[in-house]
């Protein structure tokens, strides 16, 4: 227990960098210290409930959880405490000296050093606790572990480093005080936290208690009691009814659940019945998070039982093609007790699996297929920042392949812009009298795919080619062979047939060229032999005198070069 003497620690240099950054470009946004320690408040009470469904000891008899926020006007300070799960020493070490997000690396290198430029990053990256800083010039941390005896103090200026020393605490969960700037007195006013609260969270479904005041005759000023009262709904949000929910506490609700800055996107919220009861509060951001691409990053759901939250990142409950919506699914049929094992095999689950997945694809397909120029925008927003993750469900859910595919949008030769804006509707309503394919050209960049002498002939006939350059779509043209009949066809690949686009005095003239060529032809191949499977005359190219095709079957160049990069 006691042995540790008073030791100082270094903040991580990230930290010390967000820590900098954020003082000063959030300052105009400061009240947001509060949300962010009431949502850790929150989180943690979750994972002490969660935790205590198997070892309701950690309750330790006091199991009405809670946050509280205090002020002392004469030290200047504030307090946010709570009974959650509370912090042990090396807990109180790694989360409140480094920042544990994936990404952080690569987020810290993208900064321009401006910081005008810099301060609308911050927000995307998240600040979380450290926010308190914008207000504070120390924060004091007493914090004590649910179940252990060890309790310690964590105190930081702010300022590179941090120090850490063991007290007793005989109150399980934190308290975080802020002893506040020169300036900051607005925040020593029960009317101000009041509001600031109501606004921010409202939503977090854990009573938030200030103490009553009063009105003294006698002293003729407010006076605080010793009574606490409720502040916020202290219901859960998804629980309420949709007409009783602003878009302002929907946002907010969805900034804890996502630990984002920005409101989302769009969102869905349902109460579903049928084969299986269950809430679901879905959202879609509106940027991709700096690890949409990492592997072992946490999944977005947060799976709940009749209230009482069960998970984070129950990856059941969502197609892993989906990955970037945010939110909430609250089951009213699963077993309080559920593990991760049990929802693999649950039909429960897969049932919300299911109907979620739908309720997702038709949020999307209400953006993309709506008349409003700003929904359409908010499609474009979305695909730009998720489509190539979009994509993997050509693959990965054959069941809703063809609504997948309604929603992709590609680059293309009818405007030869990069912007992917164009769907296989569109496409086909251009495509010339006669035309049964949908042309596509793949390449590893936007300017190899546009210059590609495969598009020659297409270019002159004023045929469309869809422009294909994420590294995605390779795998995703395994899987899609057509789009409503009509086939998907490289340009590339195998004797190209553009069929009934030609006409008869075309072909009459292809086939004596063919003729004409026949020896040429036939000495090439000899010369060639065992470096090219055939030589042939081609009508394909109006420019360049050749090029390499793939055969009909085979890899194509494209693949094939990726292939042996990634060392196949
Ligand atoms: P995030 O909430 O996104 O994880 P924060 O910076 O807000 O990031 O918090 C960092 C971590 O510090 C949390 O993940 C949690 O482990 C720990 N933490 C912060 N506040 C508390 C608290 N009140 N009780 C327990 N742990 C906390
Ligand atoms: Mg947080």
């Amino acid at each position: 227990m006691a042995g540790h003497e008073k030791q100082t620690l270094g903040f991580q240099a990230e930290v010390t960098q967000l820590l900098q950054l954020m003082i000063h470009s959030l300052y105009s946004n400061k009240e947001i210290f509060l949300r962010e320690l009431i949502s850790n408040a929150s989180d943690a009470a979750d994972k002490l409930r969660f935790e205590a469904m198997n070892n309701a000891s950690l309750f330790e008899n006091d199991s009405d959880l809670r946050i509280k926020v205090t002020f002392n006007k004469e030290a200047r300070t504030i307090t946010i405490s709570d009974n959650g799960i509370g912090m042990s020493r090396d807990d109180a070490i790694t989360h409140l000296g480094t920042i544990a997000k994936s990404g952080t690396k690569e987020f810290f290198g993208k900064l321009s050093g401006d910081q005008q430029k810099d301060a609308a990053m911050i927000g995307q990256f998240g600040v979380g606790f450290y926010s308190g800083f914008i207000v504070a010039d120390k924060i004091t941390v007493e914090t004590r572990r649910a179940g252990s005896t060890e309790a310690v103090r964590w105190e930081s200026a702010g300022a590179g480093d941090f120090s850490i020393e063991d007290i007793e605490k005989t109150s399980r969960g934190t308290d975080i005080t802020l002893h506040l700037r020169e300036g900051e007195e607005e925040f020593l006013s029960s009317w101000k936290l009041k509001s600031v609260i109501r606004t921010y969270s409202d939503h977090i479904s854990l009573p938030i208690l200030m103490q009553k005041e009063e009105w003294d005759e006698e002293k003729k000023e407010q006076v605080i009691k010793d009574e606490f009262e409720t502040v916020n709904q202290a219901s859960a949000l998804w629980a309420r009814s949709k007409s009783e929910i602003t878009q302002e506490q929907y946002d907010e609700f969805y900034k804890h659940v996502s630990h984002d800055f920005q409101a989302p996107l769009t969102y869905t919220h349902n109460r579903v019945e049928g084969r299986s009861e269950y809430t679901q509060l879905l959202y879609i951001p509106a940027r991709a998070p700096f690890d949409l691409w990492d592997r072992n990053k946490r999944g977005g759901i947060k799976l709940y039982v009749k209230r009482v939250f069960i998970m984070d990142d129950a990856e059941q409950l969502m197609p892993v093609y989906l990955r970037f919506v945010k939110g909430v699914i609250d089951s009213a049929d699963l077993p309080l007790n559920v593990s991760r094992e049990i929802l693999q095999e649950s039909r429960d689950i897969k049932f919300i699996r299911e109907g979620s997945t739908k309720r997702v694809l038709g949020m999307l397909e209400e953006l993309a297929n709506a008349d409003e120029q700003e929904k359409k925008d908010q499609y474009q927003t979305f695909w730009n920042e998720f489509g190539q993750v979009l994509k993997e469900g050509t693959g990965e859910d054959a069941g809703n392949k063809d609504r997948v595919a309604k929603l992709l949008r590609f680059s293309s030769t009818h405007n030869d812009s990069e912007a992917q804006t164009v769907s296989f509707a569109d496409y086909l309503a251009r495509a010339k009298e006669g035309q049964d394919k949908i042309y596509y050209v793949t390449a590893e960049s936007f300017a190899a795919a546009k210059n590609s002498p495969h598009l020659e002939i297409f270019r002159k006939k004023g045929v469309e080619v869809l422009l294909l350059t994420d590294r995605v779509d390779e795998w995703m043209l395994s899987f899609l062979a057509d789009f409503e009949g009509k086939e998907l066809t490289s340009v590339a690949k195998g004797s190209l047939d553009l069929g009934s686009l030609e006409d008869e005095a075309e072909k009459k003239q292809h086939e004596q060229t063919q003729t004409d060529y026949v020896d040429l032809v036939g000495k090439m191949k000899t010369a060639l032999e065992g470096k090219a499977k055939d030589v042939r005359v081609t009508f394909r190219l109006t420019d360049s005198p050749a090029c390499l095709v793939a055969d009909e079957n085979e890899l194509s160049g494209n693949l094939a070069r990726m292939l042996k990069a990634a060392g196949q």
